[in-house]
């Protein structure tokens, strides 16, 4: 059997230096199109949300993309868009019920599969409303990822350019939670995959596992980098003593024009500090806060 965490695992250093590189919404622009022309579409679609439909979007593009919550699963995503709904006054001028989902509140709480099999599984069992509405929600979702999304999209502009800088510096690593399928396939599409040594995905388990497989022992802390778009990626290269560049959310290709331009240079150079790093790193936390705009 080959076992892909073997590959991590018995990854042994050519270059001094290690870079980890997170793919969704990082290297490439896929959280976007799959947000704003499939998840929310059918939100207000399958919700009846047709005349709150500017603030349904303004909701979910805020839960999905541009707070701290950017990222988290599409359930909990859901609820918490309604729960911003619900609470904003203009909303409630409307007089649109947001859709009460008793059940579903609850098997996010208790269900820790939380994808179509599961929800699949318990509407076979049981005949809850809302329940079935988050099935067809959530089929409706993938059904537009297919159509909408389905011919590979290019990474971010810099994206090439830092890779073919980076490739005589460092060990590169493909570090996701997607399936490794769908990695392997979107980076070789673009040409993109020559440049890292191994693509670990959702199967050979977290982000800050990939890392410490691949890298522990093998490189000096101050010289592993982990660049990513989420808080989770942040916390993965924290976890590994790496440090980290952030790609802020919507502002992806200054933030890769910066890295090519400033910071590798920073980092192969050995300048790469702790203070440079809070710097990147408070801006970062701008771009994903925990209070919506319209209540700031
Ligand atoms: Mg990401």
């Amino acid at each position: 059997m080959n076992d892909p965490v073997l590959k991590l695992k018995n990854h042994k250093p050519t270059k001094e230096f290690f870079i980890a590189i997170d793919s969704d919404g990082c290297a490439f622009d896929t959280m976007e199109i799959k947000h704003k022309e499939c998840f929310i579409p059918n939100i207000i679609k399958h919700w009846g949300l047709q005349p709150i439909a500017k603030y349904a979007r303004m909701a979910a593009e805020f839960v999905n993309l541009y707070s701290k919550w950017r990222g988290i699963n599409r359930f909990p995503a859901l609820t918490m868009t309604f729960d911003l709904l619900r609470e904003w006054d203009k909303v409630q001028q409307r007089h649109v019920p947001i859709p009460e989902v008793p059940n579903l509140r609850k098997w996010i709480e208790t269900e820790t599969k939380l994808g179509n099999p599961a929800l699949e599984a318990y509407c076979k069992q049981h005949d809850h409303a809302d329940m079935h509405q988050a099935l067809k929600w959530s089929k409706g979702v993938n059904a537009s990822v297919a159509e909408i999304v389905d011919k590979g999209l290019p990474p971010f502009p810099y994206v090439r350019e830092c890779l073919e800088n980076a490739r005589n510096h460092a060990d590169m690593l493909v570090c996701s939670q997607t399936p490794t399928e769908a990695l392997r396939r979107e980076w070789a599409e673009q040409g993109i995959d020559q440049f890292v040594f191994a693509i670990a995905g959702q199967e050979m388990g977290t982000k800050s596992q990939h890392i410490a497989l691949a890298a522990d022992d093998r490189y000096v802390k101050a010289k592993m980098l982990m660049i990513g778009d989420a808080p989770g990626d942040m916390k993965a290269a924290q976890a590994n003593g790496a440090l980290f560049f952030p790609i802020n959310p919507g502002d992806e290709d200054v933030s890769w024009q910066r890295l090519y331009e400033e910071g590798l240079a920073l980092f192969f150079a050995g300048k790469y500090t702790k203070e440079y790093e809070a710097e990147l790193i408070k801006e970062f936390d701008q771009y994903l806060p925990e209070m919506p705009p319209w209540k700031r």
